[in-house]
């Protein structure tokens, strides 16, 4: 096992270099499994697909159906592809690559040996598990490329929380809770959130959290309603709009003072926003910086972007992840 393998390497130190000379990263979600095939050079050659099918021994099938539909469209055999590395929701112990409470692919239980069971499917492929934001935080990393070695990738879904890599390297933290930030309280006298503290940030700049204030009334996701009502004058659009902007301006502010990272970078379902989100956050961070030249000396607004789109971060982080576990 090597930490120091890389994408440029694989051919090198990924085991017989002779036979293994493919990467694949899985990225399973609770209605698809998006799989991704790797060359040497880390050119995404194929992408594939498929539902996810719920529960265990489902979630173990559709993670194998991908990986060998990757390889029969690349015409190669399973045995040339080294690695296999998988992002999922939920808490998963990446030593042993089993998962814990992953209620949205059905895995309520714990300690799924999700890692073992697509080892012993596949026979062959080293694989590997981990949570879907850490690697979507290496597969934004690699994206961006140089001076995109220290960065946080902070996702808006229906939940918040980040996926932190500092010097190219995941930091997940002494009990895997690093990147949690949702869960900070911004708000002493805010309403109960699920995780039992008040006012959590989640509550304000999260997907749930824009549909809890203002549930959408059609096709149209809640947060875009809220932007459109804003732009055309509703007062409580406008201040829900502001909660979320100020709101998601602290927890990048407190995401930047603990790490220091050069990039915060925003992904998640609520950046179907697009450049509006952007403009929103850097407005209330100017705000921060107005009063404070010491955080306009760290130029916050600077580091901020969202997601590229053209790259499917979570699952080429995935690919990069496993090829780490090589
Ligand atoms: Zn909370």
């Amino acid at each position: 096992m090597t930490n120091s393998a890389s994408i440029e390497t694989l051919d090198t130190e990924a085991g017989d270099p002779g036979t293994t000379t493919f990467a694949v990263g899985l990225d399973i979600g609770g209605t698809k499994v998006l799989g991704v095939l790797l060359d040497a050079d880390g050119t995404v050659l194929r992408s594939v697909r498929l539902p996810t099918v719920r529960g265990g021994d489902g979630v173990v099938r559709s993670a194998t159906d991908v990986v060998q539909q990757l390889a029969s469209d690349a015409g190669i055999g399973v045995t040339a592809i080294g690695s296999v590395g998988v992002g999922v929701p939920g808490l998963v112990d990446p030593l042993t690559g089993s998962v814990n409470h992953a209620v949205n692919l059905g895995i309520p239980g714990e300690s799924f040996p999700l890692a073992a069971r697509i080892t012993d499917e596949l026979c062959g492929p080293t694989v590997s598990v981990d949570n879907d934001l850490n690697v979507a935080a290496l597969g934004a990393s690699y994206a961006l490329g140089p001076g995109s070695d220290d960065l946080a990738y902070l996702a808006l879904g229906t939940g918040m929380a980040a996926g932190i890599v500092i010097n190219g390297e995941l930091r997940r933290g002494a009990s895997g809770a690093a990147g949690e930030v949702g869960h900070i309280p911004i708000r002493p006298d805010g309403p109960v959130c699920a995780c039992g503290q008040r006012g959590c940030v989640e509550l304000y700049a999260s997907g749930s959290g824009l549909a809890r204030r203002w549930p959408s009334s059609g096709d149209v996701p809640a947060p875009l309603e809220i932007f459109a009502a804003a732009a055309a004058g509703d007062e409580l659009a406008r201040e829900i709009r502001a909660d979320f902007g100020a709101a998601l301006a602290d927890v990048v502010r407190i995401i930047t003072l603990s790490y220091d990272v050069e990039r915060v970078v925003i992904g998640g379902g609520v950046t179907g926003l697009g450049p509006q989100l952007l403009e929103l956050l850097r407005e209330h961070l100017e705000v921060q910086a107005r009063s404070s030249a010491f955080l306009a000396s760290l130029k916050i607004g600077d580091r901020v972007s969202l997601a590229p789109n053209d790259v499917p971060i979570a699952a080429v982080g995935a690919a990069l992840a496993g090829l780490r576990k090589d």
